[in-house]
């Protein structure tokens, strides 16, 4: 994009407005806090549905088949952020591609609204994906688009629109939990009223708010590219689609093949990524420096994402299965242990950021802040082994330990997730800056596919095994980052 375009986008966008920020973060926050509220609202109920007998309004699919699903869906939302990244930079701009994502995602969740069958599962799949794919890197791109280059409030803005992410994740898993026992439909027609309110907001107050910020792609296809890659992508539909239907015919394309498939992807994508920006003439030396400090980071966050993400598939159903939820006088939904991550968040997030300022010099690297990442997020899955190892594998456990378990990810979380981001930024190629966001969320779609190969190994013989392996190994991996610290602080060139 011209320098002149930037800076008559961020002229454009009243730059007050909003706890000391451009009005447009407003606009952005409650955006993506009714869009994380539809997502993480489904979620939490998402795996019950598909493993809940029919008899209690679920699919009745097989625990293991629900729980890789969920991961398999999980990764797949991610993964989609390079098409809609790509749609964006290319095609319509940002702020149309956040209005047609969450269209999709709205209608995504209205068909699970209706009550159905598997078919009408996997549409509505599709919908979601596509819509998320859309959504959520671009919403979190025109959070960069309203400030000035150097305008010291951006940090500041990124933080308060993470704090939007969880109050969205906090508040529907509780919402949508307590009707899950009522209809299963009723608690995705909530998501799906939850992005409608989002859309809502996003369109009545764009205009005034964001001005032109998201309404020129940043690079646009030229008259002569349109027709090339048109044709190309017309090609490769055709060709998908006839894979699909002759695989599918044949018996062959079963979920089971599926969810290998995504495996594969999950891990191809982003290393043909990497050796795409490695290679490509448009990165100088100093770049691929950067970017081979960046491989170690984007493993230990593939790593991180393995296990945070497990909370929503095997830790879920470890409060259904294996967890006392009647508990001190109340009944437990199980769903609302999905607000746990997100509530340690919001109260979290402002204590690590008051002692990141206060080391100042003396705070830890970025490769150092990846390392206690993971040794949280191994510990995390270490005290679970706890009241097994005291209690047998037969008694219920306490949820306290579930509580604890959530808290010890969360911390590892903050010391990842927001400086991942911005480490992203900093590393990446400056001539694939549009789509680092998209490049971050690699991780998570690839922590995901790895889950959904996983998961066949949790089993309630193999419960104790599968957590003590994920959880050493995760701490095996940020010791080992940890040692190496000092050498990729090198290899980043002077970013910090
Ligand atoms: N939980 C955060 C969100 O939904 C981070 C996601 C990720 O990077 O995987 O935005
Ligand atoms: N902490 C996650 C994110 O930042 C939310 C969640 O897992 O519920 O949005």
């Amino acid at each position: 994009m011209a320098t002149i375009n930037k800076q008559k986008i961020v002229d454009s966008v009243p730059q007050k407005g909003f706890f000391g920020n451009p009005k447009g973060l407003f606009t952005l926050f409650f955006t993506e806090f009714w869009e994380r509220f539809s997502y993480y609202g489904m979620r939490a109920i998402l795996v019950y549905y598909m493993y809940y007998e029919v008899s209690k309004g679920g699919l009745g699919l097989e625990e293991t088949t629900a729980l890789a699903l969920v991961s398999i869906y999980g990764s797949l939302v991610y993964m989609s952020g390079i098409i809609g990244g790509w749609l964006a930079d290319r095609i319509f701009g940002t702020s149309k591609a956040v209005l047609y994502g969450g269209i999709l995602i709205m209608l995504g969740h209205i068909v699970l609204a209706v009550p159905g069958n598997l078919s009408m599962f996997f549409v509505s799949m599709v919908l979601i994906v596509l819509g998320t794919g859309l959504l959520k890197p671009n919403v979190s791109s025109i959070v960069g688009e309203i400030y000035v280059e150097n305008d010291e409030r951006r940090d500041s803005g990124f933080s308060i629109f993470y704090m939007g992410i969880n109050m969205g994740a906090f508040l529907s898993p509780l919402i949508v939990g307590s009707v899950m026992n009522y209809s299963f439909h009723l608690g995705f027609g909530i998501a799906a009223i939850g992005m409608l309110i989002g859309l809502i907001v996003f369109v009545a107050t764009k205009k005034k708010n964001l001005g032109l910020a998201g309404t020129f792609p940043a690079n646009p296809l030229s008259q002569n590219e349109k027709k090339k890659v048109f044709t190309k992508l017309g090609i490769a539909a055709l060709i998908i689609a006839a894979i699909i239907g002759i695989t599918a015919s044949a018996g062959i394309l079963t979920i089971e093949t599926f969810i290998n498939l995504v495996g594969i992807l999950g891990i191809v994508i982003p290393t043909l990524y990497f050796i795409f920006m490695y290679r490509s003439p448009k990165t100088t030396s100093v770049e691929r420096s950067r970017l081979l400090a960046y491989i170690p980071l984007f493993i230990a966050a593939v790593m991180f994402w393995a296990i945070q993400e497990q909370g929503a598939t095997i830790l879920a159903n470890y409060a259904d299965k294996r967890t006392q939820l009647n508990f001190a006088g109340i009944e437990i939904n199980p769903a609302w242990f999905q607000s746990l991550n997100p509530l340690f968040i919001i109260t979290l997030a402002p204590v690590f950021a008051w002692l990141w300022i206060k080391l100042g010099k003396r705070q830890p690297t970025i490769p150092q802040k990846f390392s206690i990442g993971l040794l949280f997020a191994g510990l995390s899955f270490l005290v679970i082994l706890l009241p097994v190892y005291f209690g047998g594998s037969d008694a219920l456990v306490n949820p306290l330990w579930l509580v604890l378990s959530y808290f010890l990810v969360v911390l590892g979380e903050l010391c990842l997730s927001p400086v991942g981001l911005s480490a992203t930024t900093k590393l990446a190629p400056a001539a694939f800056s549009a789509q680092t966001m998209s490049l971050w969320f690699l991780a998570s779609a690839a922590a995901q596919a790895l889950n959904a190969q996983i998961v066949r190994f949790y089993t309630p013989q193999t419960e104790m095994a599968y957590f003590g392996v994920i959880g050493v190994a995760s701490i095996v991996l940020g010791l080992a980052l940890m040692a190496l610290s000092p050498r990729i602080q090198g290899y980043m060139k002077g970013i910090r």
